[in-house]
């Protein structure tokens, strides 16, 4: 845990001692940028910062985060028989992506903060998965 100087305006441990006045208060970390914040700098949200959370919110993660956020729809039902969710699923990411509606960061971005806590448990779920792989590439 590391703690913010009101007075000094430094990130410090406890017992450091920064400034000839200190006024230390909590501050948060951000397990993508590895560093830690005073709330009122950079808003912290379920272990990932603000910062981040904007840069991770692009159209290639709210892809990969739909995939979790499902939504039901009424589709024609002769189709449903004929393909599978899968194939219906892939279809529409290759009906998007070639019709250049990848562009639409803005979208993207809207999709994956609306929840931040949420985002940020997925992005958070991200990180485990690429040190499995890396854990796997040494073996
Ligand atoms: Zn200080
Ligand atoms: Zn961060």
């Amino acid at each position: 845990m590391k703690f913010y100087c009101l007075n000094c305006k430094q990130i410090v441990d406890e017992d450091e001692n920064c400034c000839s006045n200190p006024h230390l208060v909590e501050t948060k970390y951000c397990k993508i940028c590895d560093k830690y914040y005073y709330d009122k700098d950079r808003e912290v949200v379920n272990d990932i910062c603000e910062y981040c959370l904007q840069e991770q919110a692009n159209f290639n993660n709210a892809l990969k985060y739909g995939e979790e956020q499902t939504q039901h729809l009424n589709i024609n039902g002769f189709i449903a028989s004929l393909l599978s969710e899968e194939t219906i699923n892939k279809t529409l990411v290759d009906y998007i992506k070639l019709n250049k509606l990848t562009r639409d960061e803005l979208l993207a971005e809207q999709f994956c903060l609306e929840d931040k806590w949420d985002f940020a448990e997925f992005l958070k779920k991200g990180d485990f998965e690429d040190l499995k792989e890396k854990q796997n590439e040494n073996i």
